[in-house]
């Protein structure tokens, strides 16, 4: 059983200066319990922490690392790069190569406009939605993320209203009731909300695979029937590719899943582990964004050169090793049919969702379809689940509301030993 004492230190200092001892809430543990992990470096599919534990990664520094750490195309572009200077607030060549090489691997886009993080990506794409259509109001789904803008930190509001409710104190309820939220996988729910408000709502944004109440899937015919209320309505649909844009397929969700989008928003592997993400669409709506149109949006570190080169280091790999999301679906299902036959054989009621190189392990007999249904989960076996598989040197999201990510760099044998990891905390009945 691996020790942890270092990073109790470290978390203890921490915690003294930063609030919670974190700069994200997730990497506290606080769904969890116990202290957080400080790591000192990171290879392939490892993460080596304080302590000098060996730790096989599943969040992949929550997406961006598909090919695994510090991958040597992009460790190269970055130094290289750092040598001639890290940012000039000045155009440079490398914002518009990155641009054409995006542009040309994701489907209905025309122009894209590179930001810092996902919340910016997705706060941008609403006001230019808002521009565009001159509307207000937007719809999202209960248990979707897309940063922490105020628009979208929204709960649901009492069954008397439609609009939404803060879900954190210092959100107004002036940005609240802008905010109308639907049910994942109901389409009822965004019909009533398009019958309640018409002609109002400039846009409507989803996770094409849900990733941040777990892992969940779009049902069959979902997508497509949002494209056509949209269409009939004249609302934009915004599909939030900050977690499955590069992912998934090259072209994100709109290529594994068929569906268009009129803005997308991208993140994580965009930037090959450097904060970067974006936003894209055509050209008649990236058009009404200053400086060509009235939509102010702008950003000093915004296509900074350094992120940009990392960003097309990353792209270019993908294009050469194009047959990475076949491998990574195979890893995926492999890691899944094995966790499975050990839960089942164990006799503990599970679900495993998977999508690509998505996947998530919830501890109920009941399909998980929404948020509703994952809150239903068992989160406190997923605890002990979290903290047995910690002990055994295996890394999975601290929170039963995440998804895993695998990495390329993960062999068989990794998959395997983790496997093998769940199987005996079943037997020594930890979980
Ligand atoms: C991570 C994520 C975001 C937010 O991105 P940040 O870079 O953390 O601001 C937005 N949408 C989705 C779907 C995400 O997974």
């Amino acid at each position: 059983m691996l020790q942890y004492k270092r990073s109790s230190e470290l978390f203890h200092q921490a915690q003294q200066v930063l609030p919670g001892g974190v700069n994200s809430p997730v990497r506290a543990f606080n769904a969890v319990g116990g202290n957080p992990v400080f790591v000192e470096y990171a290879k392939g599919a490892y993460l080596y922490d304080a302590d000098g534990n060996k730790l096989i990664d599943y969040i992949a520094s929550w997406g961006p690392l598909l090919f695994g750490h510090a991958y040597a195309p992009v460790i190269e572009a970055v130094t290289e790069r750092a040598k001639r200077g890290t940012s000039f607030g000045m155009p440079t060549e490398v914002e518009t190569e990155i641009a054409q090489k995006a542009l040309s691997m994701v489907p209905h886009v025309e122009k894209i406009r590179f930001v810092n993080s996902g919340t910016e990506a997705c706060m941008s794409a609403i006001r230019l939605a808002r521009g565009y259509t001159q509307r207000e109001k937007i719809i999202k789904f209960a248990g979707c993320y897309h940063g922490h803008s105020d628009s979208f930190l929204i709960a649901a509001g009492s069954g008397a209203t439609t609009f939404g409710v803060p879900n954190s104190p210092g959100v107004t309820q002036g940005t609240a009731k802008d905010t109308l939220l639907a049910t994942y996988n109901d389409i009822d729910s965004v019909k009533q909300l398009f019958a309640a408000h018409p002609k109002q709502i400039a846009a409507l944004i989803i996770e094409p695979i849900a990733g941040n109440m777990g892992c969940v899937l779009p049902k069959e015919g979902f997508l497509e029937a949002l494209r056509t209320l949209c269409d009939q309505e004249g609302t934009l649909l915004i599909l939030d590719e900050v977690m499955t844009g590069f992912r998934l397929a090259k072209g994100g969700a709109q290529e594994a899943l068929g569906i268009r989008a009129d803005i997308v928003t991208f993140g994580k592997v965009i930037g090959g582990g450097l904060p970067v993400a974006a936003f894209a669409a055509r050209n008649e709506i990236m058009d009404h964004l200053a400086p060509l149109g009235a939509v102010y949006q702008a950003g000093t570190l915004s296509g900074n050169p350094l992120a940009m080169s990392a960003g097309l280091a990353m792209l270019t790999e993908i294009e050469k090793r194009s047959d990475v999301f076949e491998s990574l679906g195979k890893k995926t299902a492999y890691l899944h049919e094995g966790l499975d036959r050990v839960l089942t054989q164990a006799g503990i009621p599970h679900q495993i969702n998977r999508f690509g190189s998505m996947c998530s392990v919830f501890f109920t007999e009941e399909p998980v379809t929404d948020f509703a249904s994952a809150q239903r989960a068992d989160h406190q076996r997923f605890k002990k689940y979290f903290h047995a598989m910690l002990s055994r040197g295996i890394y999975l999201p601290p929170s039963g509301y995440e998804s895993y990510f695998l990495n390329d760099a993960l062999s068989y044998a990794d998959l395997d030993t983790t496997i093998q990891a769940l199987a005996d905390a079943l037997e020594k009945r930890e979980i």
